[in-house]
């Protein structure tokens, strides 16, 4: 039982989903090793019940069924005092710095809870978190009545497909490997999903721009080879938003890439606070973006390697676990 500090709140936990990241850290790869603070509960993505509260916290109310944003940030830096708190430096994220969320019971700082709706389902609860990566992904590069191409099909490509076409995207494309994913994507709103393995797909993407090349690329898989494609087929004047993990260093043709196209890029850390929170609720209960088809398994969390093993397959959108699985918001899976 974690124990709560005078600004935590206690949260039970009714619903956790596994992220990109705790694929980077179940496989230790480069990236974990340099990163998680051992030893630590894992799991950042939740939505739970406020059982208990600090002496200092006047809200949210015992019973509240809150998500979490995972940044727990400082509030003295010059990033967090000028409104950027998602580039704070002495960010601690909950499940890679401190103790998080596949457990029964989590203690968060009461300033990380983000009130959700009661007849919120549990699963699109906890997958806000991650969503919000999308949403800040989507946003911060003009996309509507644009071209856009998504790079990297996982759960995060497949929100930002949907996102860019609730904010009026013009066309859509995507790459990934898995067909699985590809078909959600399709289902999702991608004009054209596509396997660059399989598939001849810069040339198929380049001619549905008429040879011009996407106003927008949002990089989603950390992949090198889906990074150079996206770059080779992003316009002169173009607009990049990077936000999968490559892990390692990488080479990378700077020149013609980004200098002799002029082009425009963003990296993208987190979720703005709480503006990317804001807009997700309105995008989730305006019905602008169901995210009811992305969450495609459902897992007890005592079958965790189950679930992380159908992670690593590809062959699935979101997976959420659940502590007590008499709460699951539909049926629970089996496995790969
Ligand atoms: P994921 O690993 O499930 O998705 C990555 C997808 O890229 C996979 O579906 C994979 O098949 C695909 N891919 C691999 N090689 C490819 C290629 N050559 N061409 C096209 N697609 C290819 O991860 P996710 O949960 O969707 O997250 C996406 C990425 O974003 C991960 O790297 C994750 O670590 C990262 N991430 C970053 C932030 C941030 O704040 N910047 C936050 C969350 C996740
Ligand atoms: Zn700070």
């Amino acid at each position: 039982m974690p124990t709560i500090g005078p600004d935590d709140v206690l949260v039970e936990v009714r619903a956790t989903s596994i992220c990109g990241t705790d694929l980077h850290i179940y496989r230790w790869d480069p990236w974990a090793r340099d990163h998680v603070v051992t030893p630590v509960t894992v799991g950042h993505e939740l939505t739970g019940v406020v059982v208990e509260r600090g002496a200092n916290v006047t809200e949210p109310d015992i019973g509240s069924l809150i998500s979490a944003e995972s940044h727990v940030i400082c509030h003295r830096c010059n990033w967090c005092r000028t409104c950027q708190g998602h580039l704070c430096p002495n960010t601690e994220i909950i499940g890679v710095h401190r103790d998080g969320a596949f457990a029964e019971y989590v203690a968060i700082p009461a300033e990380n809870a983000w009130v959700d709706p009661p007849d919120m389902a549990l699963s699109v609860a906890s997958l806000q978190e991650n969503f919000g990566n999308a949403v800040h992904a989507v946003s911060v590069p003009e996309v509507s009545g644009r071209k856009v191409l998504v790079t990297g099909a996982g759960p995060v490509g497949i929100m930002a497909i949907a996102t860019a076409k609730a904010l009026g995207a013009r066309a859509v494309y995507t790459t990934d490997l898995s067909e699985y994913r590809l078909e959600l994507a399709a289902k999702m709103g991608a004009d054209l999903a596509l396997d660059p393995t399989s598939e001849d797909a810069e040339t198929i993407i380049r001619d549905a721009t008429g040879g011009a090349g996407v106003d927008v690329l949002l990089e989603m898989s950390g992949a090198p080879a889906a990074i150079a494609m996206g770059f080779r087929l992003l316009k002169p004047g173009g607009e990049v938003a990077l936000l999968g993990l490559t892990s390692r260093s990488i080479e990378f043709d700077l020149d013609d890439s980004i200098i002799f196209k002029g082009a425009t890029i963003h990296g993208i850390v987190g979720r703005r606070m709480w503006e990317t929170w804001l807009e997700m609720r309105g995008l989730i209960r305006s019905g602008a973006v169901d995210l009811a088809p992305v969450v495609t398994h459902r897992f007890a969390l005592d079958d965790y390697h189950d679930a992380f093993a159908l992670m690593e397959s590809g062959r699935c959108g979101k997976v959420v676990m659940f502590p007590d699985p008499s709460v699951a918001d539909g049926p629970l899976g089996t496995g790969p």
